[in-house]
């Protein structure tokens, strides 16, 4: 299998090459030169399978000759035995429509270890033999970082710096990050926003592809969902749900909660593949670009607000270019022009056939604060499982569609993460689960930088080994 980037000029790569790029030298996005897809046999046939061969038998195609099939599967029993739950991630029952796929059963209590504990594997492994180490740079709103340097702290041959933006993380995921004092980990608050961190990461990693700049000599990479193997990891999820609600013989829908759309661009992947699924529901919090871009192709950027779910808190959705390059034929050079046109206007319209393209599969819908702290309540008071918020605006958005098929929200972070939230909606204080330990009690490390370009790639620069 080959990559190629949504801007139409990077080089085509193959798995090992585009897991340890991120980002395409063009400023695109790797994606699949063409979607694999499986039989509805073969998914009648993961039927019982446990989540590490699901894994296998999902990712193989992904993966080509970069792994022999024992190799894929070793690392993936390693990542998958990190997490507290015997199925990875289980599926509760709400009511007769609904169910929540719990995603946050690995070690940073979030949806986004089941793509990294994996990526950190395929790292070291990619990397051994190499005398270039990685130079991993990030940003985050939250999840990704705890997930990512819980994932990399002390891996040979990689080092991690993660931006995030100042006080505007939880307590849990700040410490999550800070308090992992290994030498191959550097936190950074930013004074500025998630989209700041994000937009200086997206500058270091165009100048180091044109090999300019202060980190021109160093290999960067990227683990925030623009690196194509963690999106490879999520699709595993939408086929284990779905196939324990009946599919193929059953269409399933999903609610996501969204941010950068990753999550679920990965069940958009599913769906290619052949996952026979009813509907995919991005669910938006009142920073709802995505939900006006789908419902009326307006896709312009506004500010950003600060609300209880912070890793939605985006104005901009990288991973959305992919969805467009897909829907709209592939055209490199068309996208390319798309996008020069947002990045210089923040704002852009959906072609009739990118608007049309989605219109079958991908409904959305905006839930306010109010609507939120009401699906946890609902849960908490009716189905007996207190949600964290960002699982409640998935819920929400998926209680608000009328669809006749089982509705499966993603359930993205532990409620516990989100304790403060969750105690003012429910009235009950999620505990710490016993694998967080004595994160309170921790020493915490991290540099506070001003959102400039020249202090973050400055120091950068002068820290990575
Ligand atoms: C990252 C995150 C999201 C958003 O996922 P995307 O892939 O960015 O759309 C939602 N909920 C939680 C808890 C997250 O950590």
């Amino acid at each position: 299998m080959r990559y190629v980037s949504t801007r139409g000029t990077a080089p085509a790569l193959d798995f090992r090459e585009v897991t340890l790029a991120g980002l395409a030298n063009d400023g695109g996005l790797y994606l699949p030169d063409a979607w694999p897809s499986l039989t509805r046999d073969e998914i009648a046939a993961l039927a019982g399978l446990s989540y590490v061969e699901t894994a296998v038998r999902v990712m193989t195609p992904f993966v080509g000759d970069a792994l022999s099939e024992d190799e894929l599967r070793s690392l993936c029993t390693q990542a998958y035995g990190r997490f507290s739950h015997e199925a990875v991630t289980p599926l509760v029952q709400l009511d007769h429509r609904h169910w929540l796929l719990e995603l946050f059963h690995g070690p940073t209590l979030a949806f986004k270890d089941v793509a990294l504990q994996l990526l950190g594997l395929l790292f070291e492994k990619f990397l051994t033999g190499t005398d270039r180490p990685l130079t991993v740079v990030g940003a985050t709103s939250g999840d990704t970082g705890s997930a990512a340097i819980d994932a990399l702290a002390g891996r040979e041959h990689v080092e991690i710096f993660m931006l995030h933006p100042k006080g505007r993380v939880s307590d849990v995921q700040r410490r999550q990050m800070t308090t992992v004092l290994a030498p191959n980990v550097h936190n950074i608050a930013i004074e500025g926003s998630f989209d700041d961190a994000q937009a200086m990461v997206k500058a270091m990693f165009n100048a180091n592809a044109a090999g300019t700049g202060p980190l021109g000599h160093l290999r960067l990479s990227a683990v925030n969902s623009i690196n194509w193997a963690r999106l490879m990891a999520q699709v595993v999820y939408y086929f284990y749900a779905a196939v324990r609600l009946g599919a193929p013989e059953r269409a399933v829908a999903f609610s996501v909660p969204t941010g950068n759309f990753g999550d679920v661009f990965a069940g958009y992947v599913a769906a290619k593949m052949g996952l026979p699924v009813a509907k995919l529901i991005v669910a938006t919090n009142v920073n709802d670009i995505l939900h006006r871009a789908l419902s009326s192709g307006d896709y312009s950027a506004k500010g950003v607000v600060a609300t209880p779910t912070p890793s939605m808190d985006i104005q901009v959705s990288s991973n959305f270019e992919r969805l467009l390059f897909d829907l709209g034929g592939r055209d490199g050079a068309a996208m390319r022009e798309q996008m020069a046109g947002f990045e210089a206007s923040k704002a852009m319209r959906l072609t009739n056939a990118q608007l049309q393209g989605a219109a079958g599969l991908f409904g959305s819908a905006r839930v306010d604060l109010d609507d939120m702290a009401l699906a946890m309540r609902w849960a908490c008071e009716r189905a007996g499982q207190v949600i964290d918020p960002h699982t409640a605006i998935g819920l929400s958005a998926a209680r608000a569609s009328d669809l006749d098929v089982p509705v499966v929200t993603l359930a993205t972070a532990h409620p516990a993460k989100f304790r403060d939230a969750v105690e003012r909606a429910t009235g009950a204080r999620p505990a710490l689960p016993a694998r967080i330990g004595n994160l309170f009690e921790r020493e915490e490390g991290y540099e506070t930088l001003p959102a400039t370009l020249e202090a973050v790639a400055g120091y950068i620069a002068k820290t990575a080994a």
